[in-house]
């Protein structure tokens, strides 16, 4: 477990406008959470590094971005109608609700395996041992398409985003030409019912999913499920800059697998609730086109030229919730440390995700000749980097403490030294050392 306390995360991220609760004038609204203004630049950075390192710098991995809504017989096909199921057990005595494979602390979902589990369980909200057998519960939302809200309207907010993958499968081979193997990624919200959402953005009911599918030759899985297992372990130590002490493999067992899945392993990641799943490498097999081939009678097998060969492709797929990323980098990124006597809270973000690369400050905020140069550097340092601050409040120890709680890695403080030299002091937000630098240097490098 993290030494990370998941409340200073939450307060941070309340405090310094990283994550809202969705209508919190309202009360809030259980599993939904809104982004703010230094929320939102972590997640685009996040969401773009992916991108960068999955489809723009690989030479057979396309993009997509479709529909929230699809026709209802895609889920049908995919096995969502019937089986996007937890298992649920109801307390007779105070109404709670809760998961039972947690509650029985289990990854298997059989209902015979947790009635047995859960015998002489109480119900954790009201402490009476009275609660239900469990039963299993749909967790794809429902809609209406159209004016008229009857059964032959109903439509489902997608529970992941590989569904149109799968229904595009055909569609970008023909459009791109692509030959086996390549792959379809999407960034993009999902939806699900969780019977209990939790831990803060861990578990919630409206989340953002990265994913993307393989599509290979049959033969070719066992390597190539290495390779994004791989994959995602390096994107999280090297990309993202996560520290390993804080990964783990976690191998699914046959019952937690879903019944397709021929392979599953997640990288657990050590949040400040226990170590949990982050980011799955599933070996999907040729489940899911099959199952498309057969319900919508398209033919989506492939013809392999040089052996003359025809066969339905299997599919490795990578998926990784887009909040959960965010939050790991947080918890990894969070300490609470004391520096030069003074405690501090510092997020050691790498420079490429911190919402800014740099703050500019005056020394002194009523000298108008240190405000005016220190406008200058700030427009400078904008122009060329972008995301800079203008921070000018309170005295310069209380701006370091502020911007080393955002991740800031550097301060750059206009004082009369500037004005004579045109040097500036840049202080490094994990060592607090100071240097002088060149204003050109600064803005050349
Ligand atoms: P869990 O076992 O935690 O419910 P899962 O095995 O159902 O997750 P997948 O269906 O494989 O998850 O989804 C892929 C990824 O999407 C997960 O690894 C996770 O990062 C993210 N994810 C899934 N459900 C949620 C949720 N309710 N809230 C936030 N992220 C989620």
């Amino acid at each position: 477990m993290s030494e990370v306390k998941l409340e200073d995360i939450v307060s941070l991220c309340k405090r310094r406008g990283f994550v809202f609760q969705a209508s919190e004038i309202y009360g809030g609204l259980a599993g939904f959470w809104d982004y703010g203004p230094l929320g939102v630049e972590i997640i685009n950075k996040i969401k773009a590094t992916w991108w960068s390192a999955m489809v723009t710098e690989s030479d057979n991995i396309f993009g997509v971005d479709g529909a929230i809504i699809q026709n209802p017989k895609l889920w049908e096909a995919s096995g969502h109608v019937a089986g996007f199921t937890d298992p649920l057990v109801d307390c007779k005595n105070c109404g709670a609700r809760h998961r039972a494979d947690h509650l029985a602390g289990t990854d298997s979902t059989n209902l015979e395996e947790l009635t047995e589990l859960l015998k002489d369980k109480a119900c954790p909200t009201c402490g009476k041992k009275t609660l239900t057998e469990p039963r299993t519960y749909n967790m794809m939302m429902k809609t209406w398409v159209g004016p008229i809200e009857d059964d032959s309207t109903v439509a489902y907010l997608r529970p992941e985003t590989a569904g149109s993958i799968f229904t595009n499968y055909e569609n970008v081979r023909e459009t791109m030409r692509a030959k086996l193997p390549f792959g379809i990624a999407q960034i993009g919200k999902a939806f699900r019912n969780e019977i209990s959402a939790r831990d803060f953005i861990f578990r919630v009911r409206e989340l953002e999913q990265m994913e993307m599918q393989y599509f290979i030759n049959p033969k070719d899985s066992e390597k190539v499920y290495e390779d994004w297992r791989a994959f995602a372990w390096t994107f999280l130590v090297d990309r993202l800059g996560i520290s390993e002490k804080n990964l783990q493999w976690h191998e699914h067992a046959e019952n937690e697998r879903a019944h397709y899945a021929a392979a599953a392993h997640d990288i657990y990641f050590n949040f400040p609730f226990g170590s949990k799943e982050l980011w799955g490498t599933h070996n999907r097999t040729d489940f899911d086109l099959t199952s498309h081939s057969k319900a919508s009678k398209k033919e989506l097998s492939y013809f392999e030229e040089s052996t003359k060969e025809r066969f339905t492709p299997y599919v490795i797929e990578s998926s990784v919730g887009v909040g959960r990323m965010f939050l790991a980098v947080l918890a990894d990124a969070y300490f609470e440390e004391e520096k030069d006597g003074e405690k501090r809270i510092v997020l050691k973000l790498s420079s490429e995700l911190a919402p800014y690369r740099f703050a500019v400050s005056p020394l002194l905020k009523n000298k108008p000749e240190l405000a005016e140069k220190a406008r200058e550097v700030y427009a400078a340092c904008k122009k060329k980097y972008g995301n800079v601050m203008w921070d000018d409040n309170g005295n310069i120890g209380k701006r370091y403490r502020r911007q080393d709680e955002i991740g800031t890695p550097k301060c750059v403080v206009i004082d009369f030294q500037t004005l004579e030299d045109n040097t500036v002091t840049v202080r490094d937000r994990d060592t607090t050392e100071q240097v002088r630098v060149s204003i050109d240097d600064l803005i050349s490098k």
